[in-house]
C-alpha cells in the first residue's frame, strides 16, 4: 500500500452486530453445543454475512433453501429474517423440530401485517421484493400485501378503499429512501396509515446516522459486510450520496492501496450482521500499512439485548440444560478496547452526542 505520514481511523460507534443478529448466531452456536452429533440445518443464511455463513459450514451446519432438503424429524433454525407461514407449515407437516431464530423486530412487523390483514385492510410493504424479510413479511398475508420498491411502483397499485390502506417498512431500509417512497405514497394516498412505530430498526437508524454524522471528517468511508446485506449496501449509499466515497468490503484481504491515495482520515464501520474480528482486521492492516491512530466516535449508546427464542429454550430444557445459564451478552466496547491495548495501537474515544437510542 502508499505510505502517507500516518492514517486516522474513525471508528463508528455503534457498527456490527446488532441485537437481532447476535441472537441469531448464538441460536446456531448453542445447537451446535447442546446438540453435539446432531444433523443442524438452517434455512437460509443465519443472516447475510459470507464469513459467519462459513464459519458455521467449517462447523457442520447445512444451509438450506427448501425445507425439501431437510430430512424428516431434523433440526431446522429459522434465520433472522423470519421466513412466511407457508415454510413454517412445510416444516410442520415434515415434523422438523423448527428453532425460530426470527429477529423479534421483524417478527413485530409480521405481527403488524396480521393484525391489519384480519380487519380487512390493504398493506402497502416498502422494501426490497427479492429480500428474503420481505418475502416472509409478505407471506404472512399474500392477498392484502403489495410490495412497493420505488415511486415509480405506485401507479400500478391495485388499491380497493383507500381509506383502509396502511404501509409497513423493511427493517433495514435505507431512512432516506424510504422517506422518500413514503411521501410519495401519501401524496397519492392521502389517507393511508402509517405503522403503529416505525418497522425501520433501531440498529439500522443508529448504523446510517452514526455514518451520516461522521463521514464528512474523512476522504474514505469503509465498510465491513457482505454484498447481499441490505443495512450493509445502505450505508455505504449514505456516505456517497452525502459526498464521501465508500466501499463495501467482506474482510481486510479485499483492501486496494490505490483507494487511499491522498486520503489520511478513513471512518470505518460495519453492518449488522458482519462480526467484529473482521473490523480488528481491517484496523491491523490500516495501522501495519499507514502507521496512525485510532479515534472511537461514540455517537449513540446502544444497549438493546435479545434473550434465547422460546423455541430453542424448550429444546435445551429437554434435553436437560438450564437456559437461564445460557446468557446473551454482546460487549464490543470492552472486546475493542482489549484488542487495541493488545496489540498497542494508539487509541482515544470521542463522543458526538446527536441523540441516544436503544
Ligand atoms: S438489523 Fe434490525 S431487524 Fe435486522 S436483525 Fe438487526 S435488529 Fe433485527
Amino acid at each position: 500500500m502508499m505510505h502517507p505520514p500516518s492514517m486516522k481511523i474513525l471508528l463508528a460507534n455503534p457498527r456490527g452486530f446488532c441485537a437481532g443478529v447476535y441472537m441469531a448466531i448464538n441460536v446456531v452456536d448453542e445447537l451446535l453445543t447442546s446438540c453435539p452429533g446432531e444433523a443442524i440445518y438452517v434455512y437460509h443464511e443465519i443472516v447475510h454475512n459470507r464469513h459467519v455463513v462459513e464459519r458455521f459450514r467449517n462447523r457442520g451446519v447445512q444451509f438450506i433453501e427448501s425445507i425439501a432438503d431437510v430430512p424428516e424429524g431434523a433440526i431446522v433454525v429459522f434465520s433472522a429474517h423470519g421466513v412466511s407461514p407457508e415454510v413454517r407449515a412445510q416444516a410442520r407437516a415434515k415434523q422438523l423440530r423448527a428453532i425460530d431464530a426470527t429477529c423479534p423486530l421483524v417478527t413485530k412487523v409480521h405481527a403488524e401485517a396480521i393484525r391489519f390483514a384480519k380487519r380487512g385492510w390493504q398493506i402497502l410493504l416498502i422494501g426490497h421484493r427479492t429480500h428474503q424479510e420481505v418475502v416472509g413479511t409478505r407471506g404472512e398475508a399474500p392477498d392484502s400485501i403489495q410490495v412497493v420498491e420505488t415511486p415509480a411502483d405506485i401507479p400500478h397499485l391495485v388499491i380497493v378503499d383507500p381509506t383502509k390502506l396502511i404501509y409497513l417498512t423493511q427493517t433495514t431500509l435505507s431512512i432516506d429512501d424510504a422517506a422518500t417512497v413514503i411521501r410519495a405514497l401519501k401524496e397519492a394516498f392521502p389517507e393511508i396509515k402509517e405503522p403503529p412505530s416505525s418497522d425501520i430498526c433501531y440498529a439500522t437508524t443508529n448504523r446510517q446516522t452514526a455514518v451520516r454524522a461522521i463521514a464528512p471528517q474523512a476522504q474514505l468511508v469503509l465498510v465491513v459486510g457482505s454484498r447481499n446485506s441490505s443495512n450493509s449496501l445502505r450505508l455505504t449509499e449514505i456516505a456517497e450520496i452525502d459526498g464521501t466515497p465508500a466501499r463495501l468490503i467482506d474482510d481486510a484481504s479485499e483492501l486496494r492501496s490505490e483507494w487511499f491515495i491522498g486520503v489520511d482520515t478513513v471512518l470505518l464501520t460495519a453492518g449488522a450482521s458482519a462480526p467484529e474480528d473482521l473490523v480488528h482486521a481491517v484496523i491491523e492492516s490500516l495501522v501495519r500499512a499507514f502507521g496512525g491512530e485510532v479515534e472511537q466516535v461514540d455517537v449513540f449508546d446502544e444497549r438493546m439485548e435479545f434473550g434465547l427464542p422460546g423455541s430453542l429454550r424448550s429444546l435445551l430444557r429437554e434435553r436437560g440444560i438450564d437456559p437461564e445459564g445460557r446468557r446473551i451478552s454482546l460487549d464490543r466496547e470492552r472486546d475493542t478496547a482489549v484488542f487495541l491495548e493488545e496489540r498497542g495501537i494508539a487509541h482515544h474515544t470521542v463522543t458526538l452526542t446527536i441523540g441516544r437510542s436503544t
